[in-house]
Protein backbone atom coordinates (compact mmCIF):
# COMPACT_ATOMS: atom_id res chain seq x y z
CA UNK A 1 0.00 0.00 0.00
CA UNK A 2 1.30 3.30 -0.61
CA UNK A 3 1.85 6.25 2.01
CA UNK A 4 -1.83 8.00 3.13
CA UNK A 5 0.53 11.39 3.63
CA UNK A 6 2.41 11.32 0.33
CA UNK A 7 -0.87 10.62 -1.83
CA UNK A 8 -3.02 13.41 -0.11
CA UNK A 9 -5.74 14.91 -2.09
CA UNK A 10 -4.90 18.47 -2.33
CA UNK A 11 -8.59 19.40 -1.66
CA UNK A 12 -7.11 17.65 2.43
CA UNK A 13 -4.15 20.35 2.76
CA UNK A 14 -5.21 23.38 5.11
CA UNK A 15 -1.95 25.54 4.24
CA UNK A 16 1.55 25.23 2.91
CA UNK A 17 4.37 26.35 4.85
CA UNK A 18 7.72 26.37 3.08
CA UNK A 19 8.56 22.13 2.76
CA UNK A 20 5.67 21.12 5.40
CA UNK A 21 1.60 21.08 4.76
CA UNK A 22 -0.54 21.12 7.19
CA UNK A 23 -4.22 19.22 7.32
CA UNK A 24 -7.04 18.16 9.68
CA UNK A 25 -6.77 14.66 10.93
CA UNK A 26 -9.50 12.36 9.06
CA UNK A 27 -10.33 10.58 12.68
CA UNK A 28 -9.99 13.69 15.22
CA UNK A 29 -10.15 12.60 18.58
CA UNK A 30 -10.83 16.41 19.69
CA UNK A 31 -12.22 19.12 17.58
CA UNK A 32 -9.43 20.89 15.47
CA UNK A 33 -6.97 17.81 15.96
CA UNK A 34 -4.40 18.61 13.16
CA UNK A 35 -1.60 17.42 11.62
CA UNK A 36 1.78 18.89 10.44
CA UNK A 37 3.57 16.58 7.84
CA UNK A 38 6.90 17.53 6.04
CA UNK A 39 6.59 17.23 2.01
CA UNK A 40 9.40 14.66 2.17
CA UNK A 41 8.53 11.18 3.09
CA UNK A 42 10.19 10.74 6.42
CA UNK A 43 9.55 8.40 9.33
CA UNK A 44 10.92 9.92 11.89
CA UNK A 45 11.39 13.63 13.40
CA UNK A 46 15.22 12.69 13.75
CA UNK A 47 15.39 12.57 9.63
CA UNK A 48 14.56 16.30 8.76
CA UNK A 49 17.02 18.81 7.93
CA UNK A 50 17.62 22.17 9.20
CA UNK A 51 15.23 23.85 6.84
CA UNK A 52 12.13 21.17 7.33
CA UNK A 53 12.42 21.49 11.31
CA UNK A 54 12.40 25.71 11.10
CA UNK A 55 9.17 25.25 8.61
CA UNK A 56 7.56 22.59 11.06
CA UNK A 57 7.78 24.83 13.39
CA UNK A 58 6.38 27.60 11.87
CA UNK A 59 3.74 25.75 10.64
CA UNK A 60 3.05 24.30 14.07
CA UNK A 61 2.88 28.15 15.48
CA UNK A 62 0.53 28.95 12.47
CA UNK A 63 -2.10 26.21 12.79
CA UNK A 64 -2.16 26.83 16.76
CA UNK A 65 -2.98 30.48 16.24
CA UNK A 66 -5.77 29.12 13.84
CA UNK A 67 -7.04 27.24 16.20
CA UNK A 68 -7.23 29.77 18.45
CA UNK A 69 -9.23 32.10 16.38
CA UNK A 70 -11.79 29.64 15.41
CA UNK A 71 -12.21 27.46 18.31
CA UNK A 72 -11.04 28.56 20.99
CA UNK A 73 -9.44 25.71 22.98
CA UNK A 74 -8.01 26.51 26.29
CA UNK A 75 -5.05 24.27 25.79
CA UNK A 76 -2.88 21.49 23.27
CA UNK A 77 -1.60 18.48 23.40
CA UNK A 78 1.41 18.00 20.75
CA UNK A 79 2.82 14.98 19.92
CA UNK A 80 4.49 12.10 17.46
CA UNK A 81 4.41 8.68 17.59
CA UNK A 82 7.75 8.13 16.37
CA UNK A 83 8.09 4.29 15.42
CA UNK A 84 5.89 1.45 15.73
CA UNK A 85 7.05 0.65 19.22
CA UNK A 86 5.68 3.99 20.00
CA UNK A 87 2.48 3.70 18.22
CA UNK A 88 3.33 5.06 15.12
CA UNK A 89 0.05 3.66 12.36
CA UNK A 90 1.14 6.23 9.60
CA UNK A 91 4.91 5.84 8.77
CA UNK A 92 4.94 9.43 7.21
CA UNK A 93 6.16 11.82 10.44
CA UNK A 94 3.39 14.04 11.68
CA UNK A 95 2.72 16.30 14.63
CA UNK A 96 -0.35 16.18 16.42
CA UNK A 97 -2.05 19.03 17.47
CA UNK A 98 -4.66 18.63 19.92
CA UNK A 99 -6.57 21.30 20.85
CA UNK A 100 -7.46 20.66 24.37
CA UNK A 101 -11.41 22.22 25.88
CA UNK A 102 -11.64 22.60 29.65
CA UNK A 103 -14.10 19.64 30.76
CA UNK A 104 -13.32 17.53 27.84
CA UNK A 105 -12.08 14.70 29.87
CA UNK A 106 -12.73 14.40 33.79
CA UNK A 107 -9.57 14.85 35.00
CA UNK A 108 -6.68 15.83 31.96
CA UNK A 109 -3.23 15.81 34.70
CA UNK A 110 -0.71 13.63 33.26
CA UNK A 111 -1.59 14.06 29.40
CA UNK A 112 1.47 12.59 27.29
CA UNK A 113 2.01 10.12 30.70
CA UNK A 114 -1.81 7.90 30.17
CA UNK A 115 0.32 6.19 27.85
CA UNK A 116 1.56 4.23 30.61
CA UNK A 117 -2.02 4.35 32.29
CA UNK A 118 -0.61 2.46 35.87
CA UNK A 119 2.09 5.02 36.07
CA UNK A 120 0.89 8.25 34.37
CA UNK A 121 -0.36 9.51 38.25
CA UNK A 122 3.01 10.50 39.85
CA UNK A 123 0.44 12.78 42.04
CA UNK A 124 -0.95 10.05 44.10
P1 LIG B 1 -0.18 7.84 14.29
O1 LIG B 1 -0.88 6.72 15.00
O2 LIG B 1 0.54 8.81 15.17
O3 LIG B 1 0.67 7.33 13.16
O4 LIG B 1 -1.35 8.71 13.70
C1 LIG B 1 -1.88 8.58 12.42
C2 LIG B 1 -2.95 9.62 12.33
O5 LIG B 1 -3.29 9.79 10.98
C3 LIG B 1 -4.24 9.25 13.07
O6 LIG B 1 -4.58 10.29 13.99
C4 LIG B 1 -5.26 9.09 11.97
O7 LIG B 1 -6.54 9.52 12.38
C5 LIG B 1 -4.68 9.95 10.86
N1 LIG B 1 -4.99 9.54 9.51
C6 LIG B 1 -4.89 8.29 8.98
N2 LIG B 1 -5.19 8.32 7.66
C7 LIG B 1 -5.48 9.61 7.36
C8 LIG B 1 -5.85 10.29 6.18
N3 LIG B 1 -5.99 9.65 5.02
N4 LIG B 1 -6.06 11.62 6.24
C9 LIG B 1 -5.90 12.29 7.40
N5 LIG B 1 -5.55 11.71 8.55
C10 LIG B 1 -5.35 10.40 8.54
ZN1 LIG C 1 4.73 9.48 2.74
Amino acid sequence: MGCQFCSLPESRVWFEHGSVFVFKDAYPISPGHTLIVPKRHVSSLFELDEQERQDLFQALERAKNLLLTDLKPNGFNIGINDGVAAGQTVLHLHVHLIPRYIGDVADPRGGIRWIFPDKAKYWS
